[in-house]
């Protein structure tokens, strides 16, 4: 895989990846990402991005019963 942006061939790394959501943060310590190392353009591939909205949806879901209760 080359970068969008600079041909560059990317590189595989891990990130830690702070995703914020309605009325939460969740902290992933080790993300897998694909960087580009001359710009610095992140990608995530298609299977992470699929978890991470999982998890979102997940918390979002939490929360909304959470809110029902109290
Ligand atoms: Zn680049």
């Amino acid at each position: 895989m080359t970068c969008d942006l600079c041909q560059t061939a990317m590189e595989e790394v891990k990130l830690p990846k702070t995703i914020k959501g309605n009325g939460f943060r969740i902290v992933i310590e080790e993300m897998p990402t694909i960087r580009c190392p001359k710009c610095g353009d992140t990608y995530y591939d298609l299977e992470e991005s699929e978890k991470i909205r999982e998890v979102v949806s997940y918390f979002n879901r939490r929360l909304a019963c959470l809110k029902k209760v109290a």
